[in-house]
């Protein structure tokens, strides 16, 4: 959203030099790129190309009221691997086509108990869900946004700061899940040592979070948990809420 401000502001700016007016009025920039796709990938690269995805990623970013702005190039390539990232050298989130094939084949895989129309919309909560995770790294990049845990679990708290109380959330929430219980790998040394948090334990994560901003709407989230980690979510999801509303109060407030 962007401000407005009245003709005497304009002028009142101009002769006084309102620095943190004229701050205000900068704008992100922001490009899309679809790149071209090999064979296998170009069915799940043109419907990302004609559902206009990174161009709807962009209108989310362009309604947060970033201050200071976000240089952030919005590509989607393939990567030889299904991935998602944040480069902060080049200032870009790279989503990768193979990433939405894994979620469209997984969810295919769950047709017995998914309707078709389940199946379309957890992949797109899944590939929003992954994005929103992006982006939290870009904005903490960015924005130089303090942290006193580890990046990707803050890169999820924002992530399900943003989407939780969204109208799409239900389709989200269900991505996610499927997202976490099909990649869970071999707990190895090398997993354990990962700067992720294991997949079972972002799924309890996000469960918790979800769970503890409205623990009427998402009853069946709370009933995933174990008594003792759900008896602590609400105010998991305040602490949550809390940090992120100080740190970034100008940005979130009209997010809900
Ligand atoms: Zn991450």
């Amino acid at each position: 959203m962007h401000r407005r401000y009245s003709q005497a502001t304009l002028l009142l700016c101009a002769i006084l030099t309102c620095s943190n007016l004229q701050a205000a009025a900068a704008v992100n920039t922001l490009s899309t790129t679809y790149e071209p796709a090999p064979g296998e990938l170009q069915t799940i690269a043109r419907q990302a190309q004609s559902g206009r995805v990174l161009e709807g990623w962009r209108a989310e970013i362009e309604q947060l009221n970033l201050q200071p702005p976000l240089t952030l190039r919005l590509i989607m390539r393939s990567c030889g691997e299904a991935n998602a990232y944040y480069d902060s050298e080049a200032k870009s989130i790279v989503y990768c086509y193979e990433e939405l094939l894994t979620a469209q084949a997984t969810l295919s895989n769950h047709a017995d108990k998914l309707s078709a129309e389940e199946v379309q919309l957890f992949a797109a909560g899944w590939r929003d869900s992954v994005f929103f995770h992006e982006l939290g790294h870009a904005l903490i990049d960015q924005l130089e946004i303090p942290m006193l845990g580890r990046e990707e679990d803050v890169a999820d708290q924002i992530s399900t700061y943003i989407w939780v109380h969204r109208e799409d959330s239900e389709a989200i929430l269900n991505g996610t899940i499927y997202s976490f219980s099909e990649q869970d790998a071999e707990v190895d040394e090398e997993t354990l040592a990962d700067t992720h948090s294991l997949n079972a334990q972002r799924y309890y994560n996000v469960m918790c979070w979800v769970y503890g901003a409205d623990p009427e709407g998402y009853k069946e989230a709370g009933e995933q948990l174990p008594d003792e980690r759900r008896e602590g979510c609400e105010y998991e999801y305040w602490q949550l809420e809390n940090a992120i509303e100080q740190l970034l109060p100008e940005i979130f407030k009209g997010a809900e």
